[in-house]
């Protein structure tokens, strides 16, 4: 049904999210310009030297220095802001600059990190290898067991870090019960949320705190650039984020925010027909002879399948499969494939398919594969915008060999 017009209108928080993507943080300078503009700066002036002095004392809103803020990143910020429903986003370099900057803007020496193990791999780096440098120590707990969140937090334990669904194994884990976990202990409960998007899981709903993206997967969704997010209460961003982002440097660059801004306005389109193409292909694979094991969210093999359809609006873009011949078979179907390219990266319009024992995950060893339960045979398939019958195709006659 047609909504009536309503004088909410001019007010972003009353729009759909469709119009949200599209028109959602759009700040049109005096030239009136459809698409958002790219401001290419470093630096600011000022009409007179008490502007500048009343910017950099905080009584005035206004740009300082590109490191803190630039028109165009502020509008890829609001975009992903309204899109999730948050109260602040601040945009960054990378995903990984993400989870960094949201973790190491709260920890200090002493505390205690309790852990999903089923983590990308750059985020595993940073809780077992860089935190412990400054002190900081961690717990690694199988994350669909809500029990062992509890048992695992200590009076030192700060932040509860998850990642659902995970990479590659597409565990996912109760947002709602670690959340409460986390929230009656005072614990700040950090989400990588990039393999679902903002899309398919809010995970602020479920009770979260903070969640982070990396632009470089769905929302350029495009393969050009690397991008990311934090997202949070405007106090947290205020006292915990700005601090130490400002002043660590890791500033998203115009031109990419501006390339991120444009995969917002088609984001939705792209996340749900991805999902209905890996959803068809997931099913396709769980009828090989070849194939031993299929994990898809929406699949009722999953073990997590009733969570999945309670916390997830779609079954992801993301199809983890094991093949009964080992790594050789999953080398000689990589090999096979006419259209889908071998690519560790992922949530991308050209399907890419990758061996996660040798490449994303080959860095962390045999031991942390094992517990994650990463086998030799397993690839990871992300699912793109191709013609799902020429997909499968491919997947068919690679198979077949
Ligand atoms: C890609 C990814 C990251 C890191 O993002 P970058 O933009 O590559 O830095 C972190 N977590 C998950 C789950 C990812 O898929």
């Amino acid at each position: 049904m047609l909504k009536k017009p309503d004088k909410n209108l001019a007010n972003p928080d009353y729009w759909a999210e469709e119009t949200r993507l599209v028109r959602g943080g759009l700040d049109r300078s005096q030239h009136g310009e459809t698409s958002e503009a790219i401001y290419l700066n470093s630096g600011f002036v000022y009409p007179d030297a008490e502007t500048a002095e009343a910017r950099f004392a905080g009584e005035e809103e206004g740009y300082v220095y590109a490191r803190y803020g630039n028109p165009t990143v502020s509008m890829f910020e609001e975009r992903l802001r309204l899109l999730e429903g948050a109260e602040a986003c601040y945009g960054v370099a990378s995903g990984m600059a993400a989870v960094w900057g949201a973790l190491a803007c709260q920890l200090e020496a002493g505390d205690h990190i309790v852990s999903s193990r089923a983590l990308f791999g750059s985020c595993y780096q940073i809780i077992t290898s860089i935190l412990p440098k400054f002190g900081i120590t961690y717990t690694l707990v199988d994350g669909y067991d809500t029990d062992q969140w509890r048992d695992a937090v200590s009076d030192k334990t700060k932040l509860f870090f998850l990642e659902t669904p995970s990479n590659p194994t597409l565990e996912v884990l109760d947002l709602a019960a670690v959340s409460e976990i986390g929230r009656a202990k005072g614990i700040t409960v950090v989400v990588d949320n990039i393999f679902a998007t903002p899309v398919l899981q809010k995970p602020l709903q479920y009770g979260a705190d903070v969640i982070v993206y990396s632009g470089t997967k769905h929302i350029d969704g495009q393969g050009r650039t690397l991008g990311g997010a934090v997202m949070s209460t405007t106090e947290f961003k205020e006292k915990k984020l700005k601090p130490f982002l400002r002043h660590t440097g890791p500033s998203l660059s115009p031109f990419n925010a501006w390339t991120l801004l444009k995969g917002l306005e088609t984001l939705k389109l792209r996340v749900m027909a991805q999902c209905k193409a890996a959803h068809k292909i997931a099913e396709m694979l769980e009828g090989e002879a070849s194939v031993s094991r299929v994990i898809y969210p929406f699949l009722k093999s999953h073990p997590q399948h009733a969570l999945c359809r309670k916390q997830m609006v779609a079954g992801g873009t993301m199809v983890t499969f094991e093949l009964v011949g080992g790594k050789k078979a999953a080398f000689e179907l990589l090999r096979n494939l006419q259209i889908i390219d071998i690519s560790n990266n992922l949530g991308d319009a050209k399907s890419l398919i990758t061996h996660p024992a040798s490449t994303t995950h080959r860095n962390i060893g045999e031991e942390a594969r094992d517990a994650m339960g990463i086998t030799e045979g397993m690839v990871r398939l992300s699912v793109g915008l191709e013609d799902v019958g020429d997909l499968a195709a491919d997947l068919q006659q690679s198979l077949a060999g």
